[in-house]
This record gives C-alpha cells, structure tokens and sequence, in this order.
C-alpha cells in the first residue's frame, strides 16, 4: 500500500520503517528541512536500537522516502499518518497546532479521497475537531472529495520501539467507517499474522485508550515509589516487598520497580493532558493528581539522600553521575530525571562528571558548555577524582560495574542508586555506604 507519515520523530519514523520492511510503500515528509536531509544521506537522527539499518536498507530500496514537500506527501498515500508532537499547552493540555496543521496541510493538497490517521496522542474530540480542519479547508478550495478520519494510537516504548511496532499487542482503529477499518486492517495484516491484535472501537475509545494506558502505567509507578517512601520510613525493604506482591498474577511482576521518577516524553504529559481534559469537564482527576504529585517528589529523592550524607559539604563536592536519558536504551532526555538532579546539585554548588551510553550529545544540546558539568567517555572515566558515585538510569552496562574500581577511584566509597540496580549487603559488604530507593541506608 502507499502511505504517507507526517512527522519523522520517534513514532512516525519507527512506523515509516517499519511499514518499508514489510513491503508498503512509505514517504515520510517533516517541516525540519535538516532532519530529512540528514536522513536522505543515510544518517538516522534518533537512537533506537535496529532503526538505523532498517531506515538505510529500505531507503536505498526505494521503500522509503523522506521529504518536505507536503503536496507530494498527500499525492503520495491514500492513508495519510499524522505523528506529529503534540506538546503540553502552558497549562498542561494537549497542543492540537501541529496536529491540526497537518490537517488542513493534507485538505489543501488531496485530490483523492484519503483516510487520515491520527498516530499522535490527542485528547478526545482530537478526530472531530482535525475532520472540521479538514472540512473546512476543502470547503475554502471549494473541493468535495470524500475523506475519513481514523484514530490509531501508538503504543511503542522508546528503547524498544522496532519490536513493539513489528510485533504489536494490540492495534487499536477507532472509527465507525467500514471501508477504513478495512484500509487500516489491510495495512497491519503483516503485523498481525499469529493471532489478530486488532481492537476496533469508537473513535473516542480509541483517543481515551491511549491515555488510560499512558496513566495506568505511571500509577503503577508512583504507586510503588510511595510504597517505596513508606518502606524506607518503615524499616521494610521495597525489593522484597515488590517480588512479594508481584507473585501475585492480578499484580504481576511487571512495571512495579521503584526508582527516582519516571520522565520521557508520554507519561509526564498525558497524565497532565488527562487531567486538564477532566478539569474541562468538571471532573476532578484525583488518582491522576496524586500520580504527578508523588511523581515530582520523587525525582527529588536522589539529592535528599546526597543532601543527607553530605549535609553542608555537598558545596565544591564532585560527583560521577550514571545515565542521563530518562530510561535506558534510548537518548531521550525529555522530563528525564537527571535533569532535575543536575539542576540541584549545580543549585547546590556541586559540580557533575556524567557518563551515558546514548545520551551525551544529547545533554551536550540541552545544557551547552558549562564548568560544572563534564561529559566523560566512559562510565569508569566518570568515577576519576569524584567523591560519590550516583546512579539514574538502569543501563545493562551499570548492572555489574568493578567495585574495586569503583572504591579507589572515588574520593569516599558511596553510591546513591535511583534504580536498585544493586544487593545492599553485597555493597556494602565491599566498604561502601549504599543509598538506594525503599531500601534504607546500607552501611
Ligand atoms: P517528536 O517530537 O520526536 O517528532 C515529531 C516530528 O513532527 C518532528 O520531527 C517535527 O519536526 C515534525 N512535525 C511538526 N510539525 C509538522 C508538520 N506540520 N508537518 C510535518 N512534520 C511536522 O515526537 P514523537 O515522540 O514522535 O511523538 C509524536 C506523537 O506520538 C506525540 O503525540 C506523542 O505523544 C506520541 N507518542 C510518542 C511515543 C514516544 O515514545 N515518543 C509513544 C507513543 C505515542
């Protein structure tokens, strides 16, 4: 089939690739002129494992091409993706503008009929008010040309993003039209061969479905980081008590781990963005609320406990950070919690030496050039002349570091972890002074 993706972020060009490997064929068009240059000489602007080789082959195959040119995108696929940023509003909700730009983008070029679907994660009512743009502008060029609007969320995880959309749990179609649900199944039937994941539903449904996954997820995890808070004050030990109840099918083992907040580009945004809707409507989001509160203070755990071992010394103190992007196998450094432990150790007149696999350039992009923060190559050139080591991203790299090395590179053998990467006997076994989440100090 001929498709067309507005929007080459990590959704659109993950769905563009994906759709070229099984045979559709795919043009992506983007408004970054520089992005879609970069990605016509072959370099792939995102990390994300197996993306790269995909883009290339299926690129140089001819399956897939990027451009700017919106009137040959629309000329180009009778489905019409839109995976465009949809960012939060100053007050939190949705921004609709890029959405709804593509929208009239698509309604000022088709002169076929089109179903346009909707990829982005939007509020309910998003498919009325992007039908409207698209009615509207046709009315303007004074074209009648049949057009449907299909809501189909993406459910992808940055880190894991190639397999998640080459071998989906679900695919969610929100529409009443039968002819775009039978489009839409025709172009996942090579997703969809083992056993059928499709879910059709309403097109409201369909828009809310996103949400309620998005804010289901991020309860589960500031629901076991305030289990976390209690265990510490408890005396209880959080690790235990996850593998305690997630035995327990109804609760399973999945997405309970504690840490130092969750951040990425979804979570923070969509439980806002569900809030400001439910405000809308009068409806007091309580649990959703609670979510974001426990959230924001709990990416304020790490600098408690660096505050609390440090005290008043914590000025001119140099400390080796591990993991910037917001989760690992990713560069994604959007809401991440790093970024809330830099700005308070620098607010605290500490300075960081950082290590991440992926997310260095990325950091470098954010925060420039700055005396009290240095870049190192490796997460062992991080530890040099330091005086602790703290942890924020659970990398496989950091699961099983040297703790000798570790002991005489540090100017004091402490660890501050945010994700329980370790055995707090076994550390502290090794001399070290052990700070993890929900665990207590390990001496
Ligand atoms: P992104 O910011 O990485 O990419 C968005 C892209 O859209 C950018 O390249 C931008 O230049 C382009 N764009 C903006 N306006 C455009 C226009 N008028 N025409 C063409 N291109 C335009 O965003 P993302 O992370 O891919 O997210 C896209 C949507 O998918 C959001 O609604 C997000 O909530 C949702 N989503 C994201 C993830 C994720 O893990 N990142 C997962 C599921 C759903």
């Amino acid at each position: 089939m001929k498709v067309t993706v507005f929007g080459v972020g990590y959704v659109g060009l993950v769905q563009a690739a994906v759709m070229a490997e099984v045979g559709h064929d795919v043009c992506c068009v983007d408004v970054d002129s520089a992005k879609v240059e970069d990605l016509n000489r072959g370099l792939v602007p995102i990390y994300e494992p197996g993306l790269e080789p995909m883009v290339k082959q299926n690129h140089a195959e001819g399956r897939l091409q990027f451009t700017t040119d919106a009137a040959q995108g629309v000329a180009h696929g009778e489905v019409q993706f839109i995976a465009v940023g949809t960012p939060p509003d100053e007050d939190g909700s949705a921004d609709l503008k890029y959405v709804l730009a593509v929208a009239r983008t698509v309604a000022q070029h088709m002169d076929k009929p089109r179903v346009i679907v909707n990829k982005s994660t939007v509020p309910v009512g998003t498919a009325d008010k992007v039908t409207q743009a698209v009615a509207t502008t046709l009315v303007e060029r004074g074209a009648d040309i049949p057009f449907q609007v299909v809501s189909n969320p993406e459910f992808l995880k940055e880190g894991a993003a190639i397999s998640d959309c080459m071998r989906p749990d679900r695919i969610v179609i929100g529409s009443s039209d039968a002819d775009a649900i039978a489009t839409m199944r025709e172009l996942y039937e090579p997703f969809n061969r083992q056993q059928d994941r499709t879910v059709v539903m309403d097109v409201r449904s369909a828009e809310l479905t996103k949400y309620a996954a998005n804010c289901m997820l991020a309860t589960k995890i500031s629901f076991m980081n305030e289990m976390a808070n209690l265990a510490e004050k408890l005396g209880a030990d959080i690790e235990a008590v996850r593998k305690g109840i997630g035995s327990d099918p109804r609760i399973g083992y999945h997405f309970i781990y504690p840490g130092c907040g969750y951040g990425g580009s979804c979570f923070p945004k969509d439980v806002q963005a569900l809030i400001r809707t439910a405000d809308g409507i009068e409806h007091d989001a309580q649990i959703l609320k609670a979510v974001e509160r426990v959230n924001d203070n709990q990416k304020s755990v790490l600098m408690r406990n660096i505050q609390r071992h440090f005290g008043d010394r914590l000025k001119g103190k140099t400390l080796a950070l591990w993991g910037l992007a917001f989760k690992p196998n990713t560069d994604d450094m959007r809401e991440a919690p790093s970024r809330v432990l830099l700005e308070a150790l620098w607010q605290a007149g500490a300075r960081v030496q950082a290590f991440d696999p992926e997310a260095m350039e990325e950091t470098q992009r954010i925060f420039g050039q700055r005396d009290d923060l240095v870049l190192m190559g490796t997460k062992e050139a991080a530890l040099h002349g330091a005086d602790a080591l703290v942890i924020c991203t659970e990398w496989q790299a950091f699961r099983a570091p040297d703790f000798e090395l570790i002991k005489s590179e540090l100017a004091e053998p402490v660890i501050f972890d945010g994700r329980n990467l370790y055995d707090p006997d076994r550390v502290a076994g090794r001399g070290f002074d052990y700070y993890a989440i929900g665990r207590g100090l390990s001496v």
